[in-house]
């Protein structure tokens, strides 16, 4: 069973293919993040039984089913645990189908109502970004807007959780095509982590942490512009987002095995197709009742 790893005074990382974080002050437990599903959010329940510590607030980061998907299973034990989020990220977290929903454009068939896409709904309210006191746990929450629409990483005195606005190395190699829904925001929000002062320890919402911020930046800044190059590249020829989609697995190595990963990563296709559009660098024909995007 994972345990809790000491961050620094007060923070515990439980790590998992998505990371949890503890944070405790004068009795107040705040939890961000609660995984994607029942079995994190109980391996999580037992690891704080066994320190005595009960949670007072969580902070879900972004509304990625992955990282609420625990909430329901923490409301059972703790019926009246405030969950705080985002705004417009609260609005999908309090209705998860509209994750789907957006990912498909439409309602979505089965195979896309997984646990990875739809997390059980619930009840979260709307938090500003800036310093803020959560379940007694005071907090510095930065927007991060780009992998998600609207996203925050929290600092904690020395400690920065990036949540995914970086990832580590490690996911990074094995998912080159990062998901975003506007990938000039995610280049600009993970850029804005540089100006930060005082970072001791960054913990990315997927991988381990580290003490070295800019490192951590500049490679995922490098991933990012990877995949906008080879959009570009993709759509030398005008295409479909789906045929831009499937050049850009075949420039990337990237073999898709489910209806889920098609569907995120076309959104993240799609982003760098937007941001390449406001450049002028990609034009918007329809030709022959299909949507191309093109450099020509
Ligand atoms: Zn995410």
């Amino acid at each position: 069973m994972p345990e809790f790893l000491s961050l620094s005074p007060g923070a515990f990382l439980f790590p998992a293919a998505v990371n949890s974080l503890v944070l405790v002050q004068d009795g107040g437990v705040l939890i961000v993040d609660t995984g994607l599903d029942d079995s994190h959010a109980r391996k999580l329940l037992r690891a704080l039984d066994a320190q005595q510590l009960a949670p007072t607030a969580i902070l879900n980061t972004h509304s990625h089913a992955d990282h609420h998907g625990g909430n329901a299973t923490l409301l059972k034990r703790f019926a009246n645990l405030p969950i705080y989020a985002p705004s417009l990220e609260a609005a999908i977290i309090n209705h998860p189908l509209l994750e789907p929903l957006y990912l498909y454009g439409a309602h979505p068939p089965k195979a896309l109502r997984s646990k990875f896409l739809l997390a059980p709904a619930s009840p979260v309210q709307g938090v500003e970004a800036g310093r803020v006191t959560l379940g007694g746990v005071d907090v510095e929450l930065l927007n991060m807007p780009g992998h998600a629409s609207q996203m925050y990483a929290v600092r904690f005195g020395e400690l920065l959780y990036a949540a995914d606005a970086l990832f580590g190395p490690e996911p990074l190699a094995k998912h080159p095509l990062t998901f975003c829904v506007d990938s000039a925001a995610m280049k600009r929000s993970a850029a804005s982590l540089l100006e930060l002062a005082g970072v001791g320890l960054t913990v990315p919402g997927h991988g381990e942490p580290t003490s070295n911020l800019a490192e951590l930046v500049e490679v995922n800044l490098a991933a990012f512009q990877r995949v906008t190059d080879a959009v570009l590249a993709a759509a030398q020829t005008p295409a479909s987002v789906d045929e831009v989609l499937r050049r850009v697995c075949q420039a990337l190595q990237i073999e898709m095995s489910n209806p889920g990963a098609v569907v995120l990563n076309r959104s993240a296709v799609s982003a760098h197709l937007a941001e390449l559009a406001a450049l002028g660098r990609v034009a918007l024909t329809v030709e022959g009742n299909q949507l191309l995007f093109g450099t020509g």
